[in-house]
């Protein structure tokens, strides 16, 4: 059993026919993590959709209409870069209330772990690459009026930049947006988060696990409430959309250093998977299924 909840519900996965996007890795990251005896039946815990009034906390009326509606035009079609379906927009809103319920799990057990989302190409008024509802921002924010949330760091480690986040989240003095990601990539506007680390093409383990030491330390500093990790397996040297060269034990030795540096400061964290597109997507489902492992094994034990 785990020490933490895994929040996992089979509509997160949405068929999206031939597309590079592997929706079917939540499934399998699931299986993988019962198969392999990591976890049990009773540590994930189903989530329910975001209601309509946290998203509008983040989302425009106007667009929640047209996503509900599918009354998109083509350029806005274009940019979404997934085909709208019933079930998408429906998965769009469990991963919103998934990171919600995760968010209040984190802060009673330590961490949480959403099998999903991690969306940070989402709008307020639009969505972008494969990225509909702002899983996160729909969390803090509803957290916050509940009351139960104060500061936030953000710490975005997939390797397209945050866009959405920097975006939702700019003049917001109480939530600290963090995104280290390869520069010469999606998005190609890239509006600024507190810290941004753009790096090279093609940069190993060592590199990144160097870079990453300030950013980290930085968003522990500002002694947020909650830390949001967004653990993209897409710094990996085999995907398709990134062009880093992390290995998978680079990227386990990520994991650890984000949840052993919050552990130390005693910040608890939720964790989403956002990207991930390996050539093979078993490689993309191991790196997932290692974030796991990783936050078990530094929050299984019994002292910090
Ligand atoms: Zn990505």
């Amino acid at each position: 059993m785990l020490p933490f909840k895994l929040l996992f519900h089979p509509g997160l996965t949405v068929d999206l026919g031939a597309h590079v996007f592997p929706a079917q890795k939540y499934r399998l990251v699931r299986d993988r993590l019962l198969e392999a005896g990591i976890a049990d039946h009773g540590d994930f815990v189903a989530p329910h959709p975001a209601s309509e009034q946290d998203l509008l906390r983040v989302h425009t009326p106007e667009y929640l209409r047209k996503l509900q509606q599918d009354e998109f035009s083509v350029r806005e079609r274009i940019a979404m870069e997934v085909p709208w379906s019933r079930d998408l927009v429906q998965a769009s809103w469990l991963a919103a209330g998934a990171a919600t319920e995760a968010a209040g799990r984190a802060k009673r057990d330590g961490c949480a772990v959403v099998i999903g989302g991690g969306f940070h190409h989402a709008f307020p008024d639009h969505g972008e690459g494969f990225c509909l509802i702002h899983d996160v921002a729909v969390a803090v924010r509803a957290l916050r009026a509940g009351g139960s949330l104060g500061r936030v760091a953000i710490l975005d480690l997939d390797v397209h930049q945050g866009n959405g986040t920097a975006s939702i989240f700019g003049d917001d003095p109480d939530t600290f947006t963090v995104s280290l990601h390869q520069e010469a990539n999606y998005p190609v506007g890239k509006p600024p988060s507190r810290i941004d680390v753009g790096l090279p093409d093609g940069i190993g383990d060592s590199e990144y696990l160097a870079a990453l030491e300030g950013p980290l330390a930085a968003s522990l500093d500002f002694a947020p409430d909650l830390l949001f990790y967004l653990a993209g397996a897409d710094p990996y040297e085999h995907d398709l959309l990134g062009g880093l060269g992390l290995t998978q034990d680079g990227l386990r030795e990520r994991d650890r250093r984000v949840f052993e540096a919050a552990r130390r400061a005693g910040v608890p964290v939720t964790v989403t998977l956002a990207g991930g597109y390996a050539a093979k997507t078993s490689d993309t489902v191991t790196i997932h299924v290692n974030t796991v492992l990783a936050a078990a094994q530094v929050f299984a034990r019994a002292d910090p």
